[in-house]
């Protein structure tokens, strides 16, 4: 090697971007592998002829970053400092360039002339999408050349490109940090000049820079002049205090958005474009756009698709809902061979009542999810989010609210515990407690069952219908209650909205058997476990204590001479009237039974208020069950039905036809099931993401709020005669 090296090269970018493919394709067998001097972190030079001379190459190791926060970027920080290369040629996958990007802003801010070779190309166009190379070159003012690095392309001319630099000299790019860093920034930068501080080695301004990402070698270096030292560090200090008090983040983080700010706004400039082929159908969902979203037309067609939904789902879950209610119908006939005692009644009443009551949803659900899994994985959903946002700022909520509100069945099916927890994404906080408190009022999977079960009792053949009204009547409880809360207790400003609307895609057919199956299979889990469980404990609570001797005694006599009678008469009319007479006192004993039970206790207890929306001790002992669960409140109904009435009838006809229900009390019930306090776990969820305070208040205000509804619409109904 007796060529003089005139220059060196080195190759940095992020981990996997293609450094050690192009610096083997540019330096061939002329390497040398070893460690960087005291450190075990790979060091790997090469040699390449260029017409002028020998250039030396150096791949330094792959870092996503220059703040030392580990070994790999502070080598590369170090090597470029302090041994001060020519250029470095920035190695970039160009399939993430958003985040590959990011290091080659730090190499800019440093000063170094930087050469971009933006490598896998291949790989990009590939995936449908070019780069507009020049473009970004003229934007981020570097050579910018595009490479190959696995099949040799563009390699030399990266190299060339590097040494023809146009710029000679280290020159530090200035992004702006924004109002609350610049300042502060400029202040350091001013300081560290003036006391001539490292300024050969740094560029001051990076240097102030580094202070304040709180790099902690750059930090250490500021040791060696105390008082400079301690001025730096009360400045840092106290910009550090000022954003944690008003944007609640460090100065590290602030710069880390400008620079992913600044970086999206050369990407947003026509650098990244879509193929024409896939160009095209970016403009067919412009097209499709223009329709679904349109001012007027696109709301008539979102109600349409909500409406045409439920019809759908409804009419062609009818069939396999009808076999799963076969088949419990079934598996209680067999239960009733057992002989008769508490071990039936438990398995009959308890157990296949309570838990084949929520499994008969079962069909209707998995249809309903996949229709809903079908507008999310074509990009309706997205659309949906766009059109509601207007709606939604006057009612003092953010179009993301829409969301957490759809997750928890604001399309019903869904469940507000993800609902509450997908608010997360909300900015701000304000605007996030007032969907977290709203989202519960959406027609979740559970409370779809008892809307189902009083449509087909009251109003037979407009389920679909009803189940429509009752969305709307959740949607607008949220908007409403959202903007009640949002003049009141949470008052405050809105956020702007920003959201990609994904291309149109058909769904596959994998894919959206799998969403099904995993948000079908929560709810048959819940249904095997919680479920159950609550069954039994509300079965024991509406079984025990047992009836009373005396109360007992005379009952079951009557019975039994009844029957003896009915044994030996052999006039067909007589036999029939003491048939109903029997049936009539056993009924009379299963009432006496649960009207003395724990449950019917306190079900009758607080039977003097509900009354006034219609609802009798039955009722308020599945409601009160629908606390820890709302599925248990279809189960706990058909149980306490169970219990006093004919096993063969279905549970909706038993039900339009138990006295004391009519279509008030339906509509009543309806309300207050859909307004009243969220479900147990998602009141532990609300308390997680606000405080228990804002979960003890969804409980008692969602009641009150729903009970007050119930009562009105109870009244009314009742009024004009329902
Ligand atoms: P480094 O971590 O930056 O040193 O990356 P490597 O050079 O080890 O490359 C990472 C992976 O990317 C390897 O599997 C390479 O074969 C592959 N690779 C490198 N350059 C290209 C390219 O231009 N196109 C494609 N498709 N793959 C590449
Ligand atoms: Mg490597």
């Amino acid at each position: 090697m007796s060529e003089p090296v005139i220059a060196t090269i080195a190759l940095a970018g992020n981990p996997n971007a293609g450094k050690t493919t192009l610096f083997n394709a540019l330096t061939g067998s002329r390497q040398h592998v070893g460690n960087y001097p005291g450190i075990t972190v790979e060091k790997k030079e090469g040699y390449v002829d260029t017409p002028a001379g020998l250039t030396r190459v150096v791949d330094l190791p792959g870092t996503y970053s220059l703040t030392a926060y580990s070994q790999e970027e502070l080598v590369a920080r170090d090597f470029l400092i302090h041994e001060r290369p020519q250029g470095v040629i920035n190695v970039l996958d160009a399939t993430s360039l958003e985040r590959n990007l990011y290091l080659t802003v730090q190499f800019l801010e440093i000063g170094i002339p930087v050469t971009v070779a933006l490598n896998m190309v291949d790989a990009l166009e590939a995936k449908g999408m070019t780069i507009d190379s020049q473009r970004l070159a003229s934007l981020m003012n570097v050579p910018v050349v595009r490479t190959v690095a696995r099949s040799d392309k563009g390699v030399r001319e990266a190299l060339d490109a590097a040494m023809n630099h146009p710029q000679k000299v280290w020159q530090p790019l200035h992004i702006s940090y924004g109002p609350d860093l610049d300042p502060v920034l400029q202040e350091m930068t001013d300081l560290i000049k003036e006391r001539n501080f490292l300024t050969q080695t740094y560029p001051p301004r990076w240097l102030a820079l580094k202070f304040l990402e709180n790099d902690l070698v750059v930090r250490q270096l500021f040791e060696a002049d105390s008082e400079l030292h301690r001025n730096m560090r009360d400045m840092a200090d106290d910009v550090a205090r000022h954003c944690e008090k008003t944007l609640k983040t460090q100065p590290e983080f602030i710069v880390a958005d400008y620079r992913y700010g600044y970086i999206s706004s050369i990407l947003r400039q026509g650098v990244l474009t879509i193929q024409p082929d896939l160009q095209g159908r970016a403009d067919l969902s412009d097209k499709i756009d223009s329709v679904l979203t349109h001012q007027l037309a696109g709301p008539t067609i979102m109600l349409c698709v909500l409406y045409g939904l439920f019809s759908v789902t409804f009419a062609i879950g009818q069939v396999p809902m009808g076999w799963v209610e076969s088949f419990f119908e079934w598996l209680s006939a067999l239960a009733m061979h057992m002989p008769g005692g508490l071990a039936r009644s438990l398995i009959v009443d308890g157990i296949i009542a309570g838990v084949g009551g929520v499994l008969g949803f079962v069909p209707l659900i998995l249809i309903m999810f996949l229709g809903i899994t079908f507008l999310e994985d074509s990009g309706y959903m997205a659309r949906m989010a766009y059109m509601l946002d207007r709606v939604f700022r006057i009612f003092g909520l953010h179009g993301s609210s829409v969301v957490p509100f759809i997750i928890s069945g604001g399309i019903p099916g869904g469940c507000a515990v993800p609902g509450v927890m997908a608010a997360r994404t909300l900015r701000s906080p304000k605007e996030k407690l007032a969907t977290l408190l709203t989202a519960p009022f959406m027609v979740c999977g559970a409370k779809v069952p008892v809307f189902i079960l009083l449509a087909a009792a009251f109003f037979p053949g407009h389920g679909a219908r009803v189940m429509f009204l009752i969305t709307l009547a959740g949607w607008a409880a949220a908007l409403v209650v959202a903007k009640l809360l949002r003049s009141s207790v949470i008052r405050g400003p809105s956020t702007p909205f920003v959201m990609e609307l994904p291309p149109y895609r058909m769904p596959t057919a994998i894919g959206m058997v799998l969403h099904t199956w995993e948000r079908g299979w929560q709810y048959i889990k819940k249904a095997g476990t919680v479920i159950l469980a609550i069954s039994i404990l509300i079965w024991a609570m509406m079984t025990f204590p047992a009836l009373s001797v005396e109360v007992a005694a005379p009952i079951e006599a009557q019975i039994e001479s009844l029957e003896t009678r009915l044994a030996s008469e052999p006039v067909e009319e007589i036999r029939l009237a003491l048939h109903n007479d029997i049936s009539e006192f056993s009924l009379r004993l299963k009432e006496e039974t649960l009207a003395n039970s724990l449950a019917g206790r306190m079900g009758r207890a607080i039977e003097p208020v509900t009354a006034w929306a219609g609802f009798d001790w039955r009722t308020n002992i599945s409601l009160v069950g629908g606390i820890a669960a709302k599925e248990v409140i279809v189960s706990t109904l058909a149980t306490a039905h169970a219990l006093s009435d004919d096993q063969t009838q279905s549970f909706s006809e038993r039900i339009a036809s138990a006295p004391g229900w009519n279509t008030s009390v339906a509509v009543s019930l309806m309300i207050f099931v859909l307004l009243y306090s969220p479900c147990f776990v998602t009141v532990v969820a609300i308390a997680r993401e606000a405080s228990w305070a804002w979960a003890a208040f969804s409980v008692v205000f969602n009641t009150s709020f729903a009970f007050a509804l119930a009562v009105a619409a109870y009244q009314l109904g009742m009024r004009m005669g329902w």
